[in-house]
């Protein structure tokens, strides 16, 4: 139980989009640090084969009349090896991986992951002509759940778990994409992937895996219910012994503020004043008030439904007479770009909205400010909080998902007990969210209390580590089904 195929349509740094990727980009190397013989597949993107020196050729073959090349390379900052899938759709289409520049998907999405899902299946049934061949093949999301459908056409075949990172993409085509795949027929079956007269990718790993997880206990419990599950709930709590919930890590190298070379000051749980330093600087960037009466709240994510605008809008104003300052970074849905930005040009010394993704910035928000705000509707793990929560920047949260398994509400008893580490509220509703933040602000006043709570975050052990030897346990529990 040793060698480890890992597959993924993204992984960090190569290719990223969301916390997928930095699982990809973590989770592997962790593996093979602990012993296993992993490689990971990944398509090759243009933007991939742009930022890599040349790869090495694996392969070159035809899987159902399509050729395609393997080519090999290390993922940068690890000894990860890493498989590229070449061919024109991946490798002569540029810009994000899953749309177009216009933000709808790309219309041959479903043949691209086909493709993968195929190169996948055929590796892991020996049927690619390489001289490696893996124990166990790794899934995530719907982009590879076909790959697990496909190994099941072979009697010969390794053990299979599929990670949900988030059910909200199923991977739907329509019947005529389904007969242009040339999918079995005996795919088209509700207890296969047929999901209301489409075709689901998703739940070709949902129906087939040996192990499915996903990345936090509470969310492995929400999806087996509505409306967590999405239409899925009946699959998944039929499945619900098979089902693992699994909380991400994060890179400890890459968010550490005692060494983050993208601060302007770096700190620890002993040096908190110095933390200070990285809000100066930042409300100067920005050109919010220079102030130090009141704290600094942050938000770095997508700017969708999911992650809580819809509680945020109605009371920013409120928020903001709290009183804090608040920094947005993120990209997503226009109305939620302009809205935010209309109500920062009303409040320029309050409230700095960036609509980018900047890697740094988001660094540099974390290490200044002093709360982070994550109101998630609906939130499978979430890394924003357990970077936060290394940087002792307390989240603000709703209890849901990872978010509810990760940070501790800094009630009385918790404050006495040591174990808070950040303030929660329950049901998603704007008046809950600002009280909240009131909370928060109160608590923020008492600097005292205010550091122990910091240095209890600070002290939360979220590396991959922990995460990694769930996952071995689970490789290993695969040869006992
Ligand atoms: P999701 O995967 O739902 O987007 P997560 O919290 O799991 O949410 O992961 C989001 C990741 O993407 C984090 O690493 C976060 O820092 C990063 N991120 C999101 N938006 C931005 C942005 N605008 N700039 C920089 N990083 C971002």
């Amino acid at each position: 139980m040793n060698r480890l195929l890992f597959v993924a349509s993204e992984a960090y740094p190569l290719i990223k989009t969301g916390g997928l990727a930095d699982v990809a980009g973590s989770l592997p190397e962790v593996l093979r640090q602990q012993g296993m013989d992993v490689r990971l597949l990944l398509p090759a993107y243009q933007h991939v084969l742009e930022s890599i020196e040349p790869p090495a050729l694996v392969a070159e073959m035809t899987l159902d009349g399509v050729p395609l090349r393997i080519l090999s390379t290390r993922l940068p900052g690890t000894q990860t090896q890493t498989w590229l899938l070449e061919h024109p759709l991946f490798s002569q289409r540029p810009g994000n991986p899953y749309h177009d520049p216009h933000g709808k998907p790309w219309s041959d999405n479903a043949d691209r992951f086909a493709l993968l899902s195929r190169l996948a299946a055929a590796i892991a049934t020996g049927q690619a002509g390489l001289d490696w061949r893996p124990d166990v093949l790794h899934c995530n999301d719907w982009h590879t759940g076909l790959a697990i459908a496909l190994t099941h056409l072979h009697e010969s075949r390794p053990r299979t778990v599929f990670t949900v990172h988030s059910l909200a993409h199923m991977g739907l085509f329509d019947r005529a994409t389904f007969e242009r795949l040339h999918l079995p027929e005996h795919f088209w079956r509700d207890n296969a992937l047929e999901f209301y007269n489409q075709c689901s990718f998703i739940k070709g790993g949902l129906v087939y895996a040996d192990f499915i997880t996903t990345v936090s206990p509470t969310y492995a419990g929400e999806i087996c219910e509505s409306p967590g599950g999405m239409g899925l709930e009946g699959l998944l709590s039929q499945r619900r012994e098979r089902l693992v919930g699994i909380l991400n890590g994060i890179d400890s190298q890459v968010w550490d503020p005692s060494s983050d070379p993208r601060l302007e000051q770096r700190y620890g749980p002993d040096s908190l004043a110095d933390k200070a330093l990285n809000k100066v600087a930042l409300q100067a960037s920005l050109g919010l008030a220079a102030v130090d009466d009141r704290p600094l709240v942050g938000l770095v994510g997508r700017l969708v439904e999911q992650k809580g605008l819809e509680l945020i809008l109605p009371v920013l104003e409120q928020m903001l007479a709290c009183p804090v300052q608040l920094v947005v970074l993120g990209t997503g849905e226009p109305r939620y770009e302009q809205r935010l930005k209309a109500i920062a040009a009303a409040h320029p010394k309050a409230m700095a909205v960036v609509l980018a993704y900047d890697e740094t910035l988001a660094h540099r928000i974390e290490a200044a400010a002093d709360i982070f705000l994550m109101p998630s509707l609906f939130e499978p793990c979430g890394l924003n909080q357990l970077y936060s929560l290394r940087y002792g920047t307390l989240p603000l949260v709703r209890a849901v998902g990872g978010l509810a398994d990760t940070v501790v509400d800094s009630t009385a008893a918790a404050l006495a007990d040591g174990s808070a580490t950040g303030f929660v509220f329950q049901r998603p509703d704007a008046g809950e969210l600002l009280a909240a933040l009131r909370r928060a602000v109160a608590l923020w006043y008492d600097q005292q209390r205010w550091q122990q709570v910091q240095r209890n975050a600070m002290a939360q052990d979220f590396s991959w580590q922990q995460s990694a030897i769930r996952y071995l346990q689970l490789y290993n529990a695969t040869v006992q089904t």
